[in-house]
């Protein structure tokens, strides 16, 4: 069975977004286990973690993945930035262990004006440390990002070139977002943009290196370096391209959880219905 799933929200309590991932009949799941705007982290409960394990169990609704935290950045020029940011890793590592949650999505950094070659060796040092410093059940998945101004992981062979460099057992693999790789300059409208995508995955990582697909539509076109997401088949991408990433048998059986806009829960279940009908 083709997982599919939404960006959930944890209002409440981390328990509590599994009765909301099941109403809209998700069976995967990501969510950020705290405010991925702010830098304070808490652990989550002892209570809130057994329930959490039990529900999901019961439901059976897997893989989980927390998105971390959209300040971290493990290639700055800043030491600092850089220390602060680790230690964010090994705090979601250890939230997404207390919960049995399977993967950790986490964007790498921005050079923010360093030379991207030397940004990409801080943040493989960086990577390297925090897996000189524990043993998690939980894995990273390193996510493609959209190619604005600094970005270092726009490219797979970017992404690949920070896992080849790492030791193994702290990253299991990569997150494709398909707004992301679009905007980056795939052009996933056309069979060759696809053919590229794939291509790249299979020679600088490997498909079994790809964990889950973030599939999202896109407000800016091709190449746009826009990290802007639409609702499926309203953006750039189109229901056409995006029906075309569905049925790629490349992509066959990878969880897709959709990051698309969301004003209420029927944005949600407007994207994910559209999706299982491109999915037939
Ligand atoms: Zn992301
Ligand atoms: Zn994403």
């Amino acid at each position: 069975m083709r997982r599919l799933g939404v960006h959930i929200s944890i209002a409440g309590g981390i328990e509590k977004s599994i009765p909301r991932a099941l109403e809209l009949g998700c069976t995967t799941m990501q969510f950020f286990s705290h405010n991925p705007r702010g830098w304070a982290v808490s652990g989550r409960g002892k209570d809130e973690c057994a329930t959490f394990r039990k529900l999901r169990k019961e439901h059976d609704l897997t893989p989980v993945f927390i998105h971390t935290s959209y300040l971290i950045n493990l290639a700055s020029p800043d030491r600092r930035l850089i220390e602060k940011s680790a230690q964010m890793v090994v705090e979601e590592l250890n939230i997404a262990d207390s919960l049995g949650v399977e993967y950790v999505v986490l964007h790498t950094g921005s050079a923010s004006g360093d030379d991207p070659g030397d940004a990409r060796n801080r943040a493989i040092d960086c990577l390297t440390g925090i897996a000189g410093k524990g043993r998690w059940k939980a894995g990273l998945l390193l996510e493609n990002t959209a190619g604005e101004r600094g970005d270092i992981t726009s490219r797979i062979a970017e992404v690949a070139e920070i896992i080849d460099n790492v030791p193994e057992g702290l990253i299991s693999g990569v997150c494709v977002d398909t707004c992301h790789a679009f905007a980056a300059g795939y052009d996933l409208k056309t069979a060759a943009g696809r053919g590229t995508l794939t291509d790249e995955i299979d020679r600088y990582l490997g498909r079994a290196q790809l964990k889950l697909i973030h599939l999202n539509d896109a407000k800016g076109d091709a190449g746009s370096g826009l990290d802007r997401h639409e609702h499926i088949g309203e953006g750039k991408l189109g229901i056409k391209a995006i029906k075309a990433i569905v049925t790629d048998p490349f992509f066959e059986d990878i969880p897709l959880v959709l990051e698309t806009p969301k004003k209420s829960d029927d944005d949600d279940i407007r994207n994910l219905e559209r999706v299982r009908k491109l999915a037939k």
